[in-house]
């Protein structure tokens, strides 16, 4: 009975380096989140041994009764949590989420209209490396000089391409998106509106943006994101018959067995986003980056569409004069963690960028609210100052943020702190 510290050592060390990490680090990765200890307990069960191919009360292998109390569990939670009148939470993760909507709704060479990877879409959205960029023809609209989806051009291109299916959502959008205007568009042209909530879904079950349940033929998520789940995806509708294509689609269509302990970590997770506490710290995640945008601003940089509405926002470094894949590095070095990223037009190339993506919904799960939020802007902003001197960096302003940001995260400890773990 030895465990892996003991049995593995080497494999041990990693995971034990990595939880060090996270605890000693600020996560401002936009798409990542720090889930609870049950979330994790649930992933780590016995229900990892188990095969069960098919839908409750529908299975192929025998012994499947318990398993199908906890999908069952996580269906009507889900469904509950957003108001859908049929849910799938069998999908891997949202890529294999949205390559099932894909197989129940279309054709190979079918035209589909998505927003750009370059305006912040995802890669499953159409883009040309992507299985929804090869096997179908990918059309993409982008966004405006202001940074808002320019609605005008999604309609244009969908009256000028007649697109079987039209994507709304994205990964590195900060601003409320018109799920309305795009149903309007797709009604147009007769296309299936599927929207892709995947970054947004934990202000959607608040409340903290409109909901797409309302517009959507098909709405996609992924679970780990804003939603503070285990890394998974979930396809819901009110539309039986898209229900029925999308259940054949996933399995057998696309996935064999499902993976039944993440399904009850996501029963977890939906039943932790019913509570009105979530609704709290949702409440706290929006009210906090809009803090963070400000100081950024106040220090120079400035953000993509001028603010934020959701959980992140996109900032551009060009008024600094500094480069995203630098900024990254830089603040990586002094204990703070996030993501190089492109802004729409940028004129570097994908492994330089002109920006970098911010989220709060990590550090909001460990307890920071909107005055940690305004420091940690200022030990960005000085980051930012001494690669605006040096495009080295300048590693004695490093080493003192890396002892701010220490402070911080010893005041919030991660799990078995006061956060929500
Ligand atoms: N959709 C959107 C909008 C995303 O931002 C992401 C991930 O970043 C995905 C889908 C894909 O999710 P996964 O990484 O679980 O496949």
């Amino acid at each position: 009975h030895l465990d892996i510290a003991d049995a593995d050592p080497a494999l041990w060390t990693a995971i034990e380096a990595e939880r060090r990490r996270q605890e000693d680090q600020i996560e401002l990765i936009a798409s990542e989140n720090h889930a609870s200890r049950r979330v994790m307990q649930a992933q780590g069960s016995v229900l990892t041994n188990k095969y069960a191919e098919g839908y409750p009360g529908r299975r192929y292998y025998g012994g499947c009764a318990h398993v199908d109390t906890v999908e069952q569990l996580a269906i009507d939670r889900v469904r509950q949590l957003f108001g859908a009148g049929f849910a799938n939470v069998q999908p891997h993760s949202g890529a294999q989420a949205n390559g099932a909507v894909m197989l129940a709704l279309l054709q190979p060479g079918d035209t589909i209209l998505g927003m750009s990877l370059d305006a912040g879409g995802h890669l499953t959205h159409g883009a040309k490396p992507a299985l929804s960029g090869k096997w179908f023809h990918a059309v993409t609209y982008g966004v405006g000089t202001d940074g808002l989806i320019d609605y005008a051009q999604v309609e244009a291109l969908a009256l000028a391409e007649r697109p079987r299916l039209i994507i709304a959502g994205a990964s590195a959008y900060s601003r409320v998106i018109d799920f309305a205007r795009f149903r309007e568009i797709a009604d147009k042209v007769g296309a299936y509106l599927m929207v892709d909530m995947a970054h947004i879904a934990g202000l959607v079950a608040t409340g903290h943006h409109p909901s797409p349940m309302p517009h959507a033929h098909v709405v996609t998520s992924t679970t780990h994101k804003t939603l503070r789940g285990p890394r998974g995806g979930i396809i819901l509708t009110n539309d039986e018959g898209i229900a029925k294509k999308i259940n054949s689609a996933v399995f057998p269509g696309l996935q064999g067995g499902p993976l039944m302990h993440v399904i009850a970590a996501k029963a977890v997770a939906f039943a932790e986003a019913l509570d009105p506490a979530f609704t709290d710290y949702i409440g706290n995640v929006v009210e906090s980056a809009c803090a963070l945008a400000e100081v950024l601003v106040a220090r120079g940089a400035a953000i993509v569409s001028g603010g934020t509405d959701n959980h992140l926002m996109l900032v551009d470094l060009r008024p600094l004069g500094v480069k995203g894949n630098a900024a990254a590095e830089a603040l990586e070095r002094a204990g703070i963690t996030c993501n190089k990223n492109g802004v729409p037009g940028d004129p570097e190339k994908p492994t330089v960028t002109s920006g970098i993506r911010l989220g709060t919904a990590a550090g909001c799960s460990r307890g920071f609210g909107a005055q940690e939020f305004r420091e940690i802007g200022h030990l960005i902003g000085d980051v930012l100052d001494a690669l605006r001197r040096d495009p080295e960096g300048d590693p004695a302003v490093e080493t003192e943020v890396r002892g701010r940001v220490l402070a911080l995260c010893r005041h919030f400890p991660l799990y078995g702190g006061a956060g929500h773990a």
